[in-house]
C-alpha cells in the first residue's frame, strides 16, 4: 500500500510529498533538489526567489532570470531581470517583474500587471488599410505568407526545445479596408472597429485588434494599446511603392514579435540589445522571460506548467496596474 502523508488533515499524494520534502531539504540546506539530483542553489537564484516573496508575497523557488553581462552591447544601465507568470485564465495571466542591480542584487524596480497570456491560440483580427501605392495586388499572398512565417518560427522554437507543438500560435483573420471608400482613422481603434464591423467582422471573437497602416504619405512606427487590446503598425520604412516579400516580413515581425510582446507584458528594458546580431532569433526578448523555457526541470515550459517555477505559487494575487498606452 502506498504511504500517504497527512498534513493538516489533508491527504497528500506521494508526488506532492516528495516535492514538499525537496522544498524542506532545500530550505534547510540552502540547496535545491531537481529531478532527484542534489545541487547547490545558485546564490543569485536564492536572492531572486527571496525577492519575489518579499515584494509580491509569491513563492517562486526556481525563478526565470535574465542576466546578460554584456548588456546586449548597450551602454545604458545594466539590470538583472526576473519574471513570473502565474494564475489567471487561459487568455489572461498575472505577470510580476523584478529588476536587480547586478553589483549587489538589490531590487531596483518592480512591476505587476494583468497581461495577455503568451501561450496557446491568439486570435488576431487584422485591419489592413489597402493604400493602392503600398499595398499591391500580391499583398494578400505576401502578407499571409509573412503571417505563416511567424507561426512557423514559433513551431521551430518549440522543436528546438523538444516540443512537438508551438507554445504560441496566431489565428489570423485579415480584412482589407479601402481608405478611399471607407472613411477610417487608422490610429483610432474605435474607428477601425467600426470599419471592421461595416465589413462584416465579428469583433468579440478576437483577442487582439491589429491595424496595418502603410500610408505612403506618413512615416510612423508601431505601438501597442494595452487598454484597447490593439496593435498598430505604420509605415516604419517610408515605403512609397508596393511592399515586397521582405517588407511584409518586416511588418509582420514588428506586429507579431514586437508589439504583441508588449501585450504579454514585455518591456524594452527586459533584455536590451544594441548590437547588430539579435540573440533571440525573431523574438523580442529571451524566451525564458516569457515563460517559454522549462526553468524548474519538470519537462514543461513555465507558461504551460501547473506548477510553474518549481512549485504551485501561493500568495496574494498582484494588484493589477491599469493598462497604459505604449508608443515604441
Ligand atoms: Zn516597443
Amino acid at each position: 500500500m502506498m504511504p500517504v502523508a497527512r498534513v493538516s488533515g489533508v491527504d497528500v499524494k506521494p508526488t506532492t510529498r516528495a516535492r514538499m520534502k525537496r522544498q524542506l531539504v532545500g530550505a534547510a540546506l540552502g540547496v535545491s533538489v531537481v529531478n532527484g539530483v542534489l545541487s547547490g542553489m545558485d546564490g543569485q537564484e536564492a536572492t531572486v526567489s527571496r525577492a519575489f516573496d518579499v515584494e509580491f508575497g509569491l513563492r517562486v523557488p526556481r525563478p526565470a532570470i535574465y542576466d546578460d553581462p554584456a548588456n546586449g552591447g548597450c551602454r545604458g544601465e545594466r539590470k538583472v531581470v526576473a519574471t513570473a507568470y502565474a494564475g489567471g485564465t487561459t487568455k489572461r495571466t498575472e505577470l510580476r517583474v523584478l529588476y536587480f542591480a547586478p553589483s549587489d542584487m538589490k531590487v531596483i524596480g518592480r512591476a505587476a500587471k494583468t497581461v495577455l497570456r503568451p501561450s496557446g491560440r491568439i486570435d488576431v483580427l487584422v485591419a489592413l488599410i489597402a493604400y493602392p501605392q503600398t499595398v499591391g495586388e500580391d499583398a494578400t499572398a505576401l502578407w499571409t505568407a509573412a503571417q505563416a512565417r511567424v507561426n512557423a518560427e514559433h513551431v521551430a522554437y518549440a522543436r528546438s526545445i523538444g516540443r512537438r507543438d508551438a507554445i504560441v500560435q496566431f489565428a489570423n483573420t485579415n480584412v482589407f479596408i479601402d481608405p478611399r471608400s471607407d472613411r477610417v482613422t487608422p490610429r483610432n481603434p474605435t474607428s477601425v472597429r467600426e470599419a471592421l464591423t461595416r465589413a462584416g467582422a465579428r469583433l468579440e471573437a478576437f483577442d487582439i485588434l491589429m491595424t496595418i497602416d502603410i500610408n505612403p504619405l506618413e512615416s510612423v512606427g508601431g505601438y501597442a494599446l494595452e487598454s484597447e487590446s490593439a496593435i498598430y503598425v505604420g509605415n516604419v520604412a517610408r515605403w512609397k511603392e508596393p511592399l515586397d516579400e521582405v517588407a511584409w516580413q518586416r511588418v509582420a515581425a514588428a506586429a507579431y514579435n514586437h508589439e504583441m510582446a508588449h501585450h504579454w507584458g514585455w518591456d524594452h528594458d527586459w533584455s536590451p540589445t544594441c548590437g547588430r546580431s539579435h540573440p533571440f532569433g525573431e523574438f523580442a526578448t529571451s524566451p525564458i522571460l516569457l515563460g517559454w523555457t522549462d526553468v524548474d526541470g519538470d519537462g514543461v515550459p513555465e507558461i504551460r506548467d501547473d506548477t510553474p517555477y518549481g512549485s504551485a505559487i501561493v500568495g496574494q494575487s498582484a494588484s493589477p496596474i491599469p493598462p497604459a498606452a505604449r508608443e515604441h
